[in-house]
């Protein structure tokens, strides 16, 4: 009787290996080389961890690690990711069980990074290489996860139409938004305002703040940004943010340590 019990534990912990706990928010970073989990690994899930506002949620955020050693990334001549992409997404899918996002490492030696969404259910998806470092990848990450635009565009290249903008929440067509009225009345921050720029052209777009990570792929995010994080990470955690408590509560340094479960 023990042993059939036990035979059946162990079945359900074998079935539940990649199932996840409600109100987490499981990162997958998936490498075709096993060392990777000893090398980059644990200081890019720091990094996420200790990044204002995402430490807010430090209890929440759950690493995995899964090796598929043929798994094959690679970039070609115009800098573009090449990859499997059905592959990538019943492995996303069928193997990893749906988790909030999936960090692929490139093997490759280029400065290079790409966040976005693949499949009808939208998984949010990063590509990073072994050089692009922290701030690359949480930039990317704000694609990714929080639909994010960029910020940066110094020239009148092209204009966007209102429908790509609109994609975006940290940006807008109208220098006229009354939610960045309001958290520039909360933050008491007069830098808060309309800057020309964003998705790579200054003409008929703008974002909220001279510096953002969606802008210059480094430092924090803006208070606008910072506001579409919080909302997104509540919904997916149940747990209640709110500007400017966030702000108040937690702006000095963490050191939060990551742990990270290897998925067989
Ligand atoms: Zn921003």
């Amino acid at each position: 009787m023990i042993k059939k019990n036990s035979f059946f534990m162990f079945f359900i912990l074998f079935f539940f290996v990649t199932q996840y706990n409600f109100g987490e928010i499981p990162i997958i970073f998936v490498s075709s080389e096993q060392e990777s989990l000893n090398k980059e690994i644990p200081s890019l899930c720091s990094e996420i961890l200790n990044y204002f506002p995402l430490s807010l949620y430090y209890t929440k955020f759950k690493f995995h690690f899964y090796y598929d050693q043929e798994l094959q990334i690679t970039v070609n001549h115009y800098q573009q990711i090449d990859y499997p992409y059905q592959f990538v997404l019943d492995l996303i899918e069928k193997k990893l069980n749906n988790p909030e996002l999936t960090i692929f490492l490139l093997k490759e030696d280029v400065f290079l990074a790409k966040g976005g969404n693949i499949g009808k259910q939208h998984h949010p998806v990063v590509f990073v290489s072994q050089q692009a470092g922290a701030g690359i990848l949480l930039h990317e990450i704000m694609h990714a996860l929080f639909d994010l635009g960029d910020e940066y565009g110094n020239r009148p290249l092209f204009k966007p139409t209102e429908s790509e903008v609109s994609r975006y929440p940290n940006l807008t067509t109208v220098p006229d938004q009354p939610l960045w009225e309001k958290i520039k009345q909360e933050m008491k921050d007069p830098l808060l305002n309309y800057y020309a720029g964003g998705l790579g052209t200054s003409w008929g777009v703008y974002h909220s703040y001279p510096h953002c990570i969606m802008n210059q792929a480094q430092g924090e995010l803006c208070l606008v940004c910072c506001y579409y994080v919080l909302k997104k990470l509540n919904q997916l955690t149940g747990l209640d943010w709110q500007l400017p408590e966030a702000y108040l509560y937690q702006k000095e340094q963490t050191n939060y340590q990551p742990k990270i479960n290897i998925i067989e």
